[in-house]
């Protein structure tokens, strides 16, 4: 789960981690306040979207005036902001932070992820902040430097100096990275982050450390957990398909082909995916209907597929286990009628009450492709694609 700049940085003041003062708005007027509020001279308006980029997209202007505010706040409140981690339609800005601007002397970068290989918390950072850190580590990847964190002693002033001094914190501001770098820390692991990025955390002209930006992501299986974090969820930046798939407990995830995708179990959705993709098909969505799934969650899943209007043809793919084949076919006999489906649709079953499943689809009336093996599924569920 992500969330916005202005929420990772309230995280990030609870911890103790020095962020600038700000105040997040919805309107111009509220925008044109809050810089008043905030006091001179200047201030930095901010789009805020769950994506990267900003500012090179335009999201993020410095104001020298609080009628350059409402300036910069009519202009980038309402606004598709297009950057490299939107995709080319961009991502409409509904709301501001308003931040007083910071005196930039160096933009340094620090991130923190979960790292499988070392199976701990790793620490990021170099001295080239503000640009993209993959371009870093493409082309100067001896400036990015990391220490992977004892779980059980967290970050020791020794690791959090050492890597301080690395990316050029002079030493009179290492205690106050320290403090920065460790605050973060325990913010990721207390809120079960998944990734944190401060891109920048810069030096002031004074020799302050400040998070001038802050990036989050959570583990979705630890929100039961987190009621805090997930009071920060904001289901406009989500992907609609997405968040409806969530309300039935449907793993759902939207991708671009024309293919729908409906398996139980997410191994075999994944190689119902690659399969598809092998024979020249390419699939419009993951999506896991779950072991227990009923007539009731099949039909939701049928119709959060078929809002997509460039769907040309589903596959079902069921492994009768824990759910039975007539449980299925049910609700693909339901949801089908419900929906009037108009696109081919090609269904593969094998295991519990497989023949039971069969008879009911074949007897049921609708133009139902049946397909024995996954390769005769994915063949038949592409040409039928095409042809439609
Ligand atoms: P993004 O990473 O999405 O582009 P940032 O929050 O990193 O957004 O802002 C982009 C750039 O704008 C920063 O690298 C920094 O140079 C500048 N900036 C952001 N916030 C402030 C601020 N409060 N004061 C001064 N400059 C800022
Ligand atoms: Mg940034």
């Amino acid at each position: 789960m992500k969330i916005h700049e202005y929420q990772g940085k309230e995280i990030l003041r609870k911890y103790g981690v020095t962020v600038p003062r700000g105040i997040p708005c919805n309107s111009v007027d509220e925008a044109v306040k809050a810089a008043e509020t905030l006091g001179g001279p200047v201030w930095v308006v901010k789009a805020q979207i769950h994506a990267g980029g900003r500012g090179k997209g335009g999201g993020v202007k410095v104001a020298k005036s609080l009628e350059q505010v409402r300036e910069y706040a009519t202009a980038i409140l309402g606004m598709q902001l297009v950057t490299h981690q939107t995709g080319p339609e961009g991502q409409k800005v509904r709301r501001l932070l308003i931040e007083e601007g910071a005196d930039i002397q160096k933009e340094l970068y620090v991130s923190l992820v979960t790292d499988r290989v070392t199976q701990r918390v790793v620490l990021m950072a170099s001295s080239e902040g503000g640009m993209d850190i993959e371009e870093v580590a493409e082309s100067h990847p001896e400036l990015l430097h990391h220490v992977a964190i004892d779980p059980s002693v967290g970050l020791t002033d020794a690791e959090a100096d050492a890597i301080s001094a690395k990316i050029g914190v002079p030493p009179a501001s290492i205690v106050d990275a320290r403090t920065q770098l460790q605050g973060l820390y325990k913010a990721y692991w207390e809120t079960d982050a998944s990734l944190a990025e401060i891109n920048p955390l810069i030096l002031t002209g004074s020799g302050k450390v400040i998070a001038l930006d802050a990036k989050f992501n959570f583990d979705a299986n630890a929100l039961y957990r987190q009621p805090e974090i997930v009071a920060f969820r904001d289901l406009d930046e989500e992907d609609p398909a997405e968040v409806e798939a969530s309300k039935f407990d449907l793993a759902y995830i939207s991708l671009d082909g024309d293919i729908g995708c409906l398996v139980n179990g997410a191994g075999l959705a994944m190689a119902t995916m690659d399969t598809i993709k092998l024979f020249g098909g390419e699939p419009a969505n993951f999506l896991d209907v779950g072991g227990g799934a009923t007539a009731e969650k099949v039909t939701e899943a049928f119709k959060i597929m078929l809002k997509n209007p460039g769907l040309k043809a589903i596959l079902v793919n069921i492994f009768g286990g824990i759910m039975k084949c007539d449980v299925i076919a049910e609700g693909v006999i339901v949801a089908s009628k419900a929906v009037s489906l108009k696109v081919p649709l090609v269904v593969r079953m094998k295991g519990t009450n497989e023949d039971l499943g069969k008879k009911m689809l074949a007897e049921s009336g609708l133009p139902i492709i049946a397909a024995d093996t996954m390769e005769d599924a994915a063949r038949q569920v592409v040409a039928a694609a095409k042809a439609h």
